[in-house]
């Protein structure tokens, strides 16, 4: 594990909160090794070369601090767009949960995406911030299946125990849902897969699912990101790269041919399980009995 320099933590505020009702945004690490291999951060607009590798910031808990006492406003932070804030570096490393602590004193909220189980230890931290501020957890899950996952997801934990963290949040009083994203064409867009992720989130106790949308029931592919794709597909499912780059050239938005059924599918699910999928709904249900963020004290 290394160690790089960094002058922020912490993004700007955005007044849009289109992204769950989150303010800021928030990486403690670069780079992560879960492996997923069609992960967007590898593109070469973000400028991380050897993604796989997981380096820590700096002095990213002072550095913390001292922006979370300077934000003239309070808001949602959003933590896990680039890096998962729970890769297996944080077991010791507890970045992420100093993070937390902070987070708690200074009066924000949170709404955290990872794949990983290690977020049920901070669980104690996030019921503390939700005495004061809206918490969320988003677990990705793109396959109901473990086996399938191991392929896509080689390295993160597998899907069965993305559903028990699904559990154990909602059980503490944490509302959770799911990131049903990307959705891989003839590999994961498989009306059956939608279903039962849909099905056992809500078994689960998850109060949401999100997806792109029928408009981008898919994946999003760039430069670095698609050879890295391809070359895991050309180990793993023989001839399917070919048909991706028949269908989809050098296109960024790859929608599945399935999308607008997918999309019923997913929908109807939702609807008879009784979760929400749309995201005003869900920043609803993420924000109630919270009001809008205050000019800050500190
Ligand atoms: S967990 Fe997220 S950031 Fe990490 S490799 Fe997978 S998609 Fe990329």
């Amino acid at each position: 594990m290394e160690y790089i320099p960094a002058k922020t933590i912490l993004s700007g505020y955005q007044e849009q909160k289109s992204w769950f009702g989150c303010h800021y945004n928030m990486n403690l690490y670069r780079g992560c090794c879960h492996g997923c291999i069609y992960c967007d951060s590898r593109s070469e607009c973000y400028g991380i070369d050897h993604f796989d590798q997981v380096c820590a910031k700096e002095n990213a808990l002072e550095t913390l601090e001292r922006e979370l006492r300077a934000k003239r406003r309070t808001g949602i932070i959003h933590t896990g767009s680039m890096s998962d804030p729970y890769n297996p570096f944080e077991r010791d490393e507890r970045l992420t949960q100093g993070a937390l602590e902070k987070i708690a004193r200074y009066g924000f909220g949170v709404v955290m995406a990872t794949k990983s189980d290690l977020v049920v230890r901070d669980i104690p931290l996030l019921q503390r911030i939700r005495e004061h501020s809206p918490v969320a957890v988003n677990i990705t899950i793109t396959t109901a299946e473990d086996a399938l996952g191991k392929q896509v997801e080689p390295s993160a934990p597998a899907a069965s125990r993305r559903f028990t963290v699904l559990r154990k949040l909602s059980e503490a009083g944490i509302p959770a849902g799911v990131l049903l994203m990307p959705v891989l064409p003839w590999i994961t867009d498989d009306p059956a897969n939608i279903r039962a992720i849909v099905e056992k989130a809500a078994q689960a106790g998850a109060k949401y699912l999100f997806n792109g949308g029928k408009e981008m029931f898919g994946l999003t592919m760039r430069d670095r990101q698609r050879e890295y794709f391809y070359a895991r597909l050309d180990e793993n499912f023989p001839g399917l790269s070919t048909r991706y780059r028949k269908t989809y050239g050098y296109d960024y938005g790859c929608n599945s041919p399935l999308a607008k059924p997918l999309w019923g599918e997913y929908t109807r699910a939702c609807r008879v399980c009784g979760v929400a999928y749309q995201m005003a709904d869900i920043i609803s249900i993420i924000r109630k009995g919270y009001e809008e963020p205050q000019l800050s004290l500190f």
